[in-house]
């Protein structure tokens, strides 16, 4: 392990509230890193903040009659706040907009300049000669060539979400005063991104860079180095690193045709990490420098899979072409959460708000968090709902966790008054970890032990869903124990034997207190009173439970006095789900087009074909696999090129998938592909298999595929 960490999570843009798909993408899984490296007494800092310039803000502003200043000023507010109530602790919360952050991003601007990592170029732009401007893409709104949407962006359709240009736009128009745009030519400066391709390919696939191995890349998720190697094959072009805008980050006016131009916002955003971090250690008396720029230092980045090409290959290239700073050891990516069946989406209002969900469901902080974590979209897209986050709560939390914790402590009060008993170490009883099997204190300590180092490995891999999984397996053994050995009933024939199961449970419930709070910080302080152990001051306490566990000391001694039993987590009513739910469904309804309001009547399913043998679906061999590239294919607007991975070997397979899946959305999907189809060239390229897929009445296409984590290669019968 190195000696410090600098953890990234990425920075909210300061245009929106907060959903429970950024939470899931970047935000819980780093803070569930972070608070467990402190908890093992590691130097680590968590820096975050908003991200305050763009075009979107100024457009927002504009639309609500205020100043962008007005726009950033409430959201970071409201956004910082909401990361605390619920229990992201970030080391500090900076924002883009403050004067040091412009200083850091002009600083690096210059030396890329100095460095020649620019190339300055004149190009024709769209320009509001009303307004005197020119007009950022997302100033400029006209009708959508794919689905005609009148009110398309110049880089995206919300309707259809079909990323565009605005020179795509058919009857383009200005935001700012109505007014058909003209082109006019203008300056920026393009970042070489092309000179950077050769190292940053190296660097992606094998950890190397400049001779020396940085990190793992076996440790890198699949899903990430599959998009980075997509855009690596397409061929990294020159990107415009500079804006006309009126908002943002000044190009520094001491540099020719500086006068107008803004830093372009995933140039300045990244650095914020930095100028985040100079903050910090400003506040802290201390020096920034060795957490970017000391090869002991591991950086790493959380982010959701949108940002993937940015921090894999264009800030690392930034970094390098600056010099003298590290580049992230792992850029964990999530995939996407999705809502009861449909996509997130903020502009449709389809989405469970943080800052609501925090106030309509107070002291239910932990209960988000455990469901989120449980379902973290970490290799493939996943799903929240309602239904399957209350029974999270009322079947794991209230039926397994704080069922355990309760009973432990109503004991332990029945029995003792509260006290720690003394006992005999060797009385053997049933083990919690297998009814067939009898051990000893001693021996059961060292298998809880066991248990809390492999759910510890699982978070350094940045296996969160594992993590919790064998967390709760820990509580699940402790009511196995309770539920094999009986105390309620032993205690009037054995009650030495009672005092051995009870106290080994008290273990169970002590490690729980400290190994729940990277997931559930909430709960684990609410247990630590209970058990009236000490805050956790997130200094080491969970190595020092390792080094007590490692010496088969137990963590909670003879004579100490615990509190009265509480319920950790309460049951949550089915009234209360309704409620969301039917807030979700009035949201559904307001969305639904006037048009659409009569249901159009049910499409038939086209007849069954012509009966077959068994031997003749014997034929096809059918196998499972994983899709690891995906990417379009020139001049053929249905077809998608993906490498599949088949476990013995890769295939290259052409798929007609284009108008219902993005290229980036599927690397890492699970599918079944027909292995044995003959190859069959399509727009020049051989196509060797087919990808199954399901097919609804309106041509709507859907993945078939085996259940998560299931091994590539393998027959589908
Ligand atoms: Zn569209």
């Amino acid at each position: 392990m190195k000696k410090r960490y600098l953890v990234t999570a990425a920075l909210p843009y300061a245009n929106g509230p907060l959903h429970i798909g950024h939470l899931a993408g970047a935000y819980l899984p780093a803070d569930i890193y972070v608070r467990y490296l402190r908890l093992m007494g590691k130097d680590v800092v968590f820096v975050c903040g908003s991200d305050e310039h763009g075009a979107a803000i100024t457009v927002r502003a504009r639309k609500e009659g205020v100043t962008p200043r007005e726009i950033v000023d409430k959201y970071h507010t409201s956004i910082r706040d909401t990361f605390e109530k619920i229990g992201i602790a970030f080391d500090i919360y900076h924002r883009t907009s403050e004067p040091l952050h412009h200083e850091t991003s002009q600083d690096f601007f210059r030396k890329l300049l100095q460095n020649g990592q620019f190339e300055e170029k004149e190009s024709d732009q769209y320009y509001d000669e009303v307004a005197g401007q020119f007009l950022a893409d997302r100033y400029i709104i006209g009708t959508c060539p794919v689905c005609a949407n009148t009110d398309a962006y110049g880089d995206q359709c919300e309707k259809c979400g079909s990323t565009l240009s605005p020179t795509q736009l058919i009857n383009p128009r200005s935001t700012l005063s109505g007014a058909a745009p003209v082109m006019r030519p203008t300056t920026h400066w393009y970042l070489k991104l092309d000179e950077h391709e050769a190292w940053l390919r190296e660097w992606i696939n094998t950890g190397q860079a400049d001779g020396q191995q940085l990190h793992d890349p076996a440790t890198w998720k699949n899903h990430v180095v599959g998009q980075c190697n997509s855009w690596l094959d397409q061929g990294l072009q020159p990107r415009a690193m500079t804006r006309d805008l009126d908002w943002g980050v000044d190009v520094p006016g001491e540099i020719p045709h500086a006068q107008g131009k803004k830093l372009y916002v995933w140039l300045d955003a990244p650095i914020g990490y930095i100028s985040a971090t100079k903050q910090w250690a400003s506040d802290h008396h201390t020096n920034w420098e060795p957490y970017w720029k000391d090869k002991e230092t591991a950086l790493i980045h959380f982010i959701g899979k949108d940002n993937i090409v940015f921090h894999c290959l264009i800030f690392p290239a930034i970094l390098k072409a600056h010099g003298g700073f590290i580049l992230p050891v792992n850029v964990p990516a999530n995939q996407f959460l999705n809502l009861e069946g449909n996509k997130l989406s903020t502009s449709k209002n389809w989405a469970v708000w943080v800052h609501e969900y925090v106030a309509e469901m107070p002291g239910r902080e932990d209960d988000l968090r455990y469901n989120m974590i449980k379902n973290m979209p970490e290799q493939r897209d996943s799903e929240f709902t309602w239904k399957g986050f209350q029974e999270s709560t009322n079947t794991e939390l209230v039926g397994n966790l704080a069922g355990f914790v309760h009973r432990v402590l109503v004991l332990m009060h029945k029995n003792y008054t509260g006290v720690v008993p003394a006992i005999d170490a060797n009385r053997e009883f049933k083990s919690g970890w297998n009814a067939e099997q009898v051990g000893t204190f001693d021996d059961e300590l060292h298998l809880l032990h066991l248990k809390l180092e492999e759910m510890g490995r699982e978070i350094e891999r940045f296996n969160f869903r594992d993590a919790l999984r064998i967390l709760m397996e820990i509580s699940s053994a402790g009511n196995a124990l309770l539920q094999f050995n009986e105390p309620w009933k032993t205690i009037k024939d054995d009650p030495e034997l009672v005092k051995v199961v009870l106290k080994l449970a008290l273990q169970y419930v002590a490690v729980l207190s400290v190994a729940l709070r990277p997931f559930l910080p909430f709960a684990a302080q609410r247990l630590r009173d209970q058990l009236n152990l000490q805050p956790l001051n997130d200094d080491r306490d969970l190595l020092d439970i390792h080094n007590e566990l490692a010496e088969g000391n137990p963590v909670i001694r003879a004579n100490h006095a615990l509190n009265p039993a509480e319920h950790l987590f309460t049951r949550i009513p089915d009234e209360v789900i309704a409620e969301q739910i039917a807030k979700l469904q009035a949201t559904a309804q307001a969305n639904q087009p006037a048009v659409e309001a009569s249901e159009p009547a049910p499409a038939a399913h086209p007849p069954v074909q012509d009966e077959i043998q068994y031997d003749d679906f014997a034929k096809l061999d059918i196998r499972t696999g994983t899709i690891l590239e995906a990417s379009r294919v020139e001049k053929a607007d249905k077809l998608l090129k993906l490498t599949v991975d088949l476990g013995f070997e890769k295939r290259t397979i052409v798929s007609g998938i284009a108008l219902h899946y993005q290229p980036e959305e599927i690397i890492g999907r699970q599918v079944v592909v027909l292995a044995n189809l003959a190859p069959r060239k399509m727009r020049g390229i051989e196509s060797q298999g087919m990808i199954l897929m399901a097919e609804d009445a309106e041509g709507r296409l859907s993945f078939v595929g085996p259940q998560e984590g299931w091994p590539n290669g393998w027959g589908v019968k």
